[in-house]
């Protein structure tokens, strides 16, 4: 490329033209439209050159051009009807380090100019370097035809918006992706500049709002399983490595702490036994500020987020917010017990049916289908039993159980202080108190890890 294609900046700028015939008139007729002065000097301007020097648009000065005239020009066209005159102008401006043209002579160019296509301020500049001045035509009026007049507003509506952009997004590669997204709206190159200055905005400003939606925080309701790391799913731990703010409870394991982001912000919001009704609103209130604030906000929760978590409260606090959330299952602590019994909570041919229950509600101790929990086959899997293990013996002898019903005790399921202690219902209370069961424990009601009834302390079984 010997040409090298570059806008010149004219504003402010005076540009000399000579020469008043057909030569100088194909040059300003592109000439006219830049924001330089321009003076043209011929002693003989054409008619179409005096009606533009009477509109304004250029300057006609009738005399030749001296030296003091040349130096005022940023650049000059030497475009008389006599190429030796023109020749002899443009040495005279290279002489004086001014960028010139000679009108079709281009061995005598400093500079030559291209075809251009005329979208103010989209301006498409084709050249040839001389070589195929039609195809160069040609090509223009391709264009031509395929750039809408309403490209140029386009241009303006979107310098109005980047405008506005730089300040909102300080960014510059974040700005460049946001405008590709814009124009990628359409797949040719006639879909995409038929929008009109207001499409362009709805179109800008819903890329915007994706984008900021995306920056915009989130919840991730991660259930952190109920101790061993081993039992994490790989989507809580990706979560945990991308996480901006990690709020957790008492139940999650340090194991799993230690997984998350080094960076996050941590914080613990550990339900102190008895008064969860304010703390949940607390909690509530963080996860949703958090988010607003734009950060990934992972809610951990011991085993399963879902179960005996309150998960909805806090979903419904996130649907109020108006803040995404997804949720991520994690192994409840039941399941954890009983695998560490070797029993499945289902047997085929013993009960279709196991009860998840709760020791504890709202209201204090939970009520159940006692009738139900009696029969023989019956088994449940307890959670915050322990301070209500008195009342389930209760509830549960007084509607006929059997008091040899077994129960199994897992504390701290798959970690290292693992314990278990076989016990039966008739038992229950007194066993959680004689081998210092002080939770979390899971009591598995109808399991027994062996057929002996008698209470035995069991030395933990390592989580594969
Ligand atoms: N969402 C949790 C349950 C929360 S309720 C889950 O799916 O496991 C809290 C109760 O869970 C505790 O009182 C205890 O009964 C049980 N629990 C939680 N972690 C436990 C663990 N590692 N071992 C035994 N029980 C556990």
């Amino acid at each position: 490329m010997r040409y090298l294609p570059i806008f010149f900046d004219t504003q402010e700028k005076t540009i000399v033209v000579i020469g008043g015939g057909p030569a100088a008139e194909a040059k300003l007729r592109t000439l006219i439209r830049v924001d330089g002065e321009l003076l043209v000097f011929t002693k003989g301007p054409s008619d179409q050159i005096k009606r533009w020097a009477n509109e304004g648009k250029l300057t006609i000065v009738q005399e030749t051009p001296e030296k003091e005239d040349f130096k005022l020009a940023s650049l000059i066209y030497a475009a008389t009807e006599d190429p030796a005159e023109n020749a002899g102008l443009a040495d005279k401006a290279k002489d004086l380090g001014i960028p010139v043209n000679a009108a079709d002579q281009k061995e005598d160019c400093s500079f030559i100019t291209p075809a251009i296509v005329d979208r103010d301020p989209i301006v498409v500049a084709i050249g040839s370097e001389g070589t195929a001045p039609g195809l160069a035509r040609s090509l223009k009026a391709d264009i031509e035809s395929r750039l809408p007049q309403s490209t140029g507003p386009l241009a303006r509506k979107i310098a109005e918006l980047r405008a506005s952009l730089s300040a909102i997004m300080p960014d510059f590669s974040d700005r460049q992706r946001l405008w590709a997204k814009v124009f990628s709206s359409g797949k040719t190159l006639e879909k995409r500049l038929a929008h009109t200055p207001e499409e362009i905005e709805a179109t800008f400003e819903s890329a915007l709002k994706e984008e900021f939606k995306e920056k915009a925080g989130s919840v991730s309701l991660v259930g952190a399983g109920p101790g061993d790391i081993e039992l994490l799913t790989l989507g809580a731990q990706r979560r945990l490595h991308s996480a901006d703010v990690i709020v957790y409870d008492r139940l999650v394991s340090q194991g799993v702490l230690d997984l998350g982001r080094r960076e996050a912000k941590y914080i613990y919001v550990g339900k102190a036994p008895g008064n969860h009704s304010t703390r949940q609103g607390e909690i509530n209130r963080i996860i949703v500020e958090k988010a607003l604030e734009g950060n990934h906000v992972v809610r951990l929760k011991g085993g399963d987020p879902l179960i005996f978590g309150r998960a909805d409260e806090e979903i419904e606090a996130l649907e109020q917010a108006g803040v995404d959330y997804d949720i991520v299952p994690g192994i409840t602590s039941a399941a954890a017990a009983a695998a560490t019994i070797g029993k499945s909570l289902t047997s085929r041919g013993h009960n279709k049916s196991v009860t998840l229950m709760t020791g504890h509600d709202s209201k204090g101790f939970a009520e159940q289908d006692w009738k139900k929990l009696s029969d023989p086959t019956a088994r449940a899997a307890i959670y915050m039993g322990l301070g209500a293990s008195r009342f389930i013996q209760g509830r549960l002898l007084l509607h006929g159980a059997d008091r040899n019903h077994p129960v199994t005790i897992v504390e701290n399921a798959s970690r290292a202080d693992e314990k278990v202690v076989e016990t039966t219902l008739g038992n229950l209370a007194q066993d959680i108190e004689k081998y210092g069961i002080l939770g979390p424990a899971i009591l598995l009601y109808g399991y027994a890890k062996t057929e002996a009834v008698a209470a035995e302390f069991l030395p933990r079984k390592a989580v594969k």
